[in-house]
């Protein structure tokens, strides 16, 4: 295990060290390295103030200098094209509405650390000095695989709500678990999750769903009971059946789902989506389940949920489009017309290739017959479409002159002599030996076939 400091970060360093100000890499950037994964973002801890940050970064010419966070202290730039965020050292004390962290700048590294949120995400590099400091064993979870709360986990997560989820987002994205302190801190401290803005609950979700195994994330958090405060909607799915006297219930199948559709975020919503209102919408029929409409409700429900987590719109229209059609693609019996395949490509419009990317994935029956028949009925819906839409452009397809331009060209009226040189024309087109928009060339053979 060993940390790297790129050429252009040591220079920053000395700088800074030159100036008389520490200098320490933290955060992912050690963390991912002792890990031996790549770093993308190099965080950094300085006892700088802010404002020294800005003029030093100057100095050295940073690119794309920005204070995005400069609320907790945060100054962003680039080097070389990779990211450098430089905190100033953090004693952050919050407000009892949890909304946002007041900073005030504490004096030493040790401090600093103390105020992370995870062993992992504590530990320090000193880039002078090339030493780690490591208050918190963080080097030891790192090799048990373990998520520990920094400190006592209720008082951390009463704090700042947000690592709750953070502390799923790290579990199932580096495969570690979660230690039992720090879930029952979770479970204690549950309900100030509520107290997030939408946008950083969205964000830490997005982060989750993006994961190899976003199921993980959605059962960790219906264990601590975070669902009930982030996405309640998913609730009445758990322990209700599909079939009748089947084991399987409609959560497990939306988390086989998610786990298999692909790490786009549009289709990982909609996959956790999909089935929101099977249960609202089970009927029994002669002793068996039907979920008429569930698409159509399930859209609403879809709107209502990315609305409330202040999606932009256009991502809301797309996902509950996606929803509202996931049905159309399983319910093809083989029996449409040509006139059906055209409309429902119509209305899929732009979510054509997703929907059949997400048809793939909502296919998660045993019985490896029927899925081959699936996946038998999907490709032939897909050829057809490519078929039809040939079709759809080889009539579109017109000789390079029409009537009115071969009557200038001839100085002669309209007559029954216009239609064999046009049908002549249309041929060479098709043929590929006349391109569609040679004029020209269409004018030369017009003259032969007339002098003939
Ligand atoms: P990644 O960048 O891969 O998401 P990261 O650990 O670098 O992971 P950042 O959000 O970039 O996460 O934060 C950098 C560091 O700042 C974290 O490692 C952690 O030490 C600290 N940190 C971030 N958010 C919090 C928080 N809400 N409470 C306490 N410490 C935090
Ligand atoms: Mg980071």
């Amino acid at each position: 295990m060993s940390v790297r400091v790129p050429i252009w970060l040591t220079k920053v360093a000395d700088e800074f060290s030159r100036r008389g100000f520490r200098f320490f890499l933290v955060g992912g950037a050690v963390r991912d390295q002792l890990r031996e994964q790549k770093v993308d973002e190099w965080d950094v801890a300085t006892d700088a103030v802010p404002e020294e940050v800005l003029t030093i970064l100057r100095h050295l010419h940073a690119k794309n200098i920005g204070a995005v966070g400069a609320r907790f202290g945060t100054i962003t730039a680039t080097f070389e094209g990779e990211l450098l965020e430089i905190t100033t050292f953090r004693g952050e004390q919050y407000l009892e509405d949890s909304r946002k962290p007041v900073t005030n700048f504490s004096a030493t590294i040790d401090e600093d650390l103390s105020r992370r949120d995870f062993t992992i995400n504590a530990i320090a590099f000193d880039v002078k000095k090339r030493e780690l400091i490591d208050p918190f064993n963080g080097q030891g979870d790192l090799r048990s695989r373990i998520i520990r709360a920094v400190g006592r986990p209720t008082s951390r997560f009463h704090e700042d709500p947000l690592r709750m989820l953070r502390a799923i987002r790290f579990a199932v994205r580096l495969s570690f678990v979660i230690e039992a302190e720090t879930v029952q801190g979770i479970k204690d401290e549950r309900d100030r999750v509520g107290l997030l803005s939408p946008e950083r609950v969205a964000q830490e979700l997005d982060k989750m769903l993006m994961a190899e195994k976003p199921s993980q994330a959605i059962t960790l958090m219906v264990e601590t009971g975070l669902i009930n405060y982030v996405f309640p909607e998913l609730l009445p799915s758990i322990d209700l059946e599909f079939e009748p006297g089947s084991h399987k219930d409609i959560y497990s199948h939306i988390l086989q789902v998610l786990d298999q559709t692909p790490p786009k975020r549009e289709l990982r919503w909609c996959a956790l989506l999909h089935d929101i209102a099977k249960p609202q919408t089970r009927r029994k029929v002669n002793g068996e389940y039907h979920f008429l409409g569930h698409e159509v409700v399930g859209a609403k429900v879809a709107r209502t949920v990315l609305r409330r987590l202040k999606y932009p719109n256009e991502f809301v229209d797309y996902v509950s489009k996606l929803v509202y059609l996931h049905q159309r693609i399983p319910n093809d019996d083989g029996s449409w017309t040509d006139g059906a395949v055209r409309r429902f490509v119509r209305d899929a419009g732009e979510c054509l290739d997703d929907l059949f990317t997400f048809a793939e994935a909502d296919n998660t029956g045993k019985n490896e017959r029927k899925l081959v028949t699936y996946r038998e009925k999907r490709r032939t819906l897909r050829e057809r479409i490519v078929r039809l839409e040939a079709e759809a452009e080889i009539a579109k397809i017109r000789p390079p002159l029409d009537g009115a331009e071969l009557m200038e060209l001839f100085k002669r009226p309209a007559g029954p002599w216009i239609k064999p040189i046009k049908d002549k024309l249309l041929e060479l087109v098709l043929d590929g030996e006349l391109a569609p928009d040679d004029k020209e060339k269409a004018a030369k053979i017009a003259r032969e076939i007339v002098q003939r």
